[in-house]
């Protein structure tokens, strides 16, 4: 080892052995390696609409006030959310996208002698958060691809402080039903923290309404994380919120940046969550392209995962990444999930109905090449 990397051991234990998170690819990186002219995107379930006009309006009629600190404490859009969801803006934490949200939690909430629990194939950033700051993560494997609710709750002990649930949960699409969920939340004890992740809970339709909101209410430790990253079409603003007792917005509010979220974010997601039609029209391509792509999925003999988000999970029955780098030769980014202990499969995030195309016709043609 020579002498400057020694400065490693400088860093704290959890972070000297911390794997950083791996992004979608950027259209641009694709684009510069093959030099593609198009490059089709579905890596990171993001709105292929891009944001609504509600919402770049509003970024315009701020441009010319960035000069000027944004509002620090996030007044107009915690009024909005708040009118949205009949809460107390005093329930509401801003964050620089939800992510945020789950690090300042982990931060708050979190010492090396604690412990957090998540499923097995939940979101990536919860093992990040939670070893940056030396926790102990307890990984409850998973039952058909999802949270195993009961087994999560007999892996509580009095060390734990935190558990994370996703619903629904992202690589897999999964969704817990919300009986099972209030139960398990209701089981837990109140010196546990449980972080319910709500990042597509937009996309969820059918028979069993998303209704979190009514349990914060009863449960002083729970907090709901929701985004303006994926229904929204803002990924690219990072904002995002999490609903909880006052107690523990104060409590999240003390290792906050004063300034976490910009001034164009703030503008944006108010005006976004008026934008009703641009939502709805999301929400319908949406659901449209998830019937296309499982089709043709259907057609080609794969296997998916069922999802409630935005995205999907096609099992490939063999290793995914060399099918993933074929599809990048032909300028389609997706999602390879091996880092998820997914390895056959890849992660599609639902796009346009011409992309979703593109992708198949792609696939097809990828399955016998490669
Ligand atoms: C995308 C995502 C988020 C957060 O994204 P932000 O852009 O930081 O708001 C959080 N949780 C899950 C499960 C996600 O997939």
């Amino acid at each position: 080892m020579n002498s400057t990397d020694k400065i490693y051991h400088l860093a704290v234990p959890g972070v000297q052995q911390l794997i950083p998170y791996k992004a979608g690819k950027p259209i641009e990186e694709l684009q510069r390696e093959f030099g593609l002219a198009r490059v089709i995107k579905l890596a990171s379930n993001e709105n292929p609409l891009g944001p609504g006009k509600k919402a770049l309006a509003a970024i315009q009629a701020v441009l010319q006030d960035m000069a000027l600190y944004p509002d620090g404490s996030g007044f107009n859009l915690k009024q909005a959310l708040a009118v949205k969801y009949a809460v107390d803006p005093g329930q509401i934490t801003l964050g620089n996208g939800s992510n945020e949200i789950l690090e300042l939690v982990a931060r708050a909430f979190l010492t090396p002698q604690l412990e957090v629990i998540f499923s097995q194939h939940a979101f990536a950033v919860y093992p990040i958060v939670t070893q940056a700051v030396g926790a102990a993560a307890v990984v409850v494997p998973a039952v058909n691809y999802g949270h195993d609710l009961e087994a999560m709750l007999q892996s509580v002990t009095e060390k734990t402080r935190l558990v994370f649930i996703a619903n629904p949960n992202n690589p897999t699409g999964t969704l817990l039903r919300q009986t099972a969920l209030e139960s398990f939340i209701d089981a837990l004890p109140e010196s546990c923290v449980c972080v319910l992740d709500e990042a597509y809970f937009e996309f969820v339709g059918g028979a069993e309404p998303i209704n979190s909101i009514d349990w914060l209410k009863i449960y002083p430790n729970l907090i709901i994380t929701r985004t303006f990253s994926k229904a929204y079409g803002l990924a690219g603003l990072r904002v995002g919120y999490s609903l909880s007792s006052p107690q523990i917005a104060d409590i999240l509010n003390r290792v906050r940046q004063p300034f976490n979220n910009n001034a164009l974010a703030l503008a944006a997601a108010e005006a976004a969550l008026t934008d009703s039609e641009h939502l709805q029209k999301t929400i319908r391509i949406n659901a449209l392209g998830m019937e296309q792509l499982t089709s043709g999925f259907k057609n080609l003999g794969l296997e998916w995962i069922p999802s409630a988000g935005n995205f999907v999970l096609v099992d490939l029955q063999r290793l995914a990444q060399p099918v993933y780098e074929a599809l990048l030769r032909k300028g389609i980014i997706v999602r390879p999930v091996g880092v998820y202990e997914l390895p056959n499969h890849l992660r599609i995030s639902i796009g346009t109905t011409e992309e979703n195309q593109l992708f198949l016709e792609a696939l097809a043609d990828c399955l016998q090449d490669v």
